[in-house]
């Protein structure tokens, strides 16, 4: 899930074999935005085919990556892995579903493979934690109830699955014919991980690094206590890979991991200058900083969970420069922040 989206292509990306033997295929989300996932068929050596993601659970979405499928020359029942960098419903949610089909293994990180059962089964628990959180970001009260809830619908597009295989930093990735090591990217989500082709260099990045948009690093019940500093260190990590190709979850594969890399982190620090000027400037609370941020859009056309994920970036900034000494806070419901 992205909060500040710019450009798009004007339409879905074809599925093609963007390197021999693997193929990207746009999985449509509907009624989003982002309109579609890239997920990625690689062929194995003995045959087979192993995925990279999934697309989330609705028809139209089952029925792109078959026909993606088709246009590679295999079928659900060929693919024999999920490879599954985050649980968000756009890259985890229809992995069952394909499982069910193939009997595929299906990986994920174990600090996401942690959260299915809070997100997706019952969900109580964390929307009282999520309620909770809100108001210490200091949301006005009518607000706390629909926020909290933004994010139930969403729930729909999953078929919750146990994953079979859990995969940490370094692990390799059973698909024979290839090279690949999982690369532990915690942030965007706590268990988000990159996939590492090391005989073609390329790296299947998820929402981790994406060509235009950036993702949204949020605090949340389930983020950790500072998840943008997570993810700037996911960041630095990167780059000590080179300026490899990349194939994101969204838009379109772009040729320079790196240089991106470099863009995100001075992107974030920016945005940190910015949130500190708020500050100083006498707002105290995440939500009087997200009001008054400079968004790509009005406040009032920012509506819904992606308002909720809007507070929840603001406040991870807030943590990281709390953390670097440059403002505190005090009280709980809600956390007021001042400049030191
Ligand atoms: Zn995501
Ligand atoms: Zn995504």
């Amino acid at each position: 899930v992205i909060s500040k989206a710019r450009r798009f292509p004007a339409s879905p990306p074809p599925v093609e074999q963007v390197f021999p033997g693997i193929w990207s295929i746009p999985v449509p989300i509907p009624n989003n935005p982002l309109r579609y996932v890239l997920t990625y068929a690689l062929e194995l050596e003995g045959g087979g085919i192993m995925l990279v993601d999934s697309g989330w659970d609705a028809p139209e979405a089952l029925e792109g990556l078959e026909a993606g499928l088709a246009v590679a020359g295999a079928t659900l029942a060929d693919v024999r892995g999920v490879a599954v960098t985050h649980i968000h419903p756009d890259h985890y949610g229809l992995a069952g579903r394909v499982r069910e089909v193939s009997g595929a293994w299906l990986a994920l990180h174990p600090a996401d493979a942690a959260l299915i059962a809070t997100r997706y089964g019952d969900v109580d628990e964390l929307l009282g934690q999520v309620a909770a959180w809100l108001r210490g970001a200091g949301t006005p009260e009518d607000e706390v109830e629909p926020l909290t809830r933004s994010s139930m619908e969403i729930r729909e597009f999953v078929k919750v699955a146990p994953p079979t295989l859990l995969i940490g930093d370094g692990d390799p990735i059973a698909a024979p014919g290839w090279d690949i090591v999982a690369i532990h990217t915690p942030g965007h989500s706590p268990g988000h991980v990159c996939f590492h082709e090391r005989r073609t260099g390329v790296v299947f990045t998820g929402d981790h690094v994406l060509p235009h948009i950036t993702p949204n690093i949020s605090v949340h019940p389930q983020s950790g206590s500072d998840p943008l500093g997570a993810y700037l260190t996911s960041l630095e990590r990167m780059l000590s890979l080179g300026p490899l190709p990349a194939l994101p979850g969204h838009e379109q594969r772009f040729p320079d991991l790196e240089a991106r890399v470099r863009e995100l982190l001075a992107h974030h620090e920016h945005q940190l200058e910015q949130v500190l000027e708020l500050v100083v400037a006498g707002a105290d609370t995440a939500w009087e900083v997200t009001m008054r941020f400079p968004w790509s859009r009005s406040w009032d056309r920012i509506t819904g969970f992606i308002r909720r994920a809007a507070i929840g970036e603001t406040h991870a900034h807030l943590v990281v420069l709390e953390r670097r000494g440059l403002i505190a806070h005090e009280g709980d419901q809600p956390l007021r922040w001042h400049p030191v």
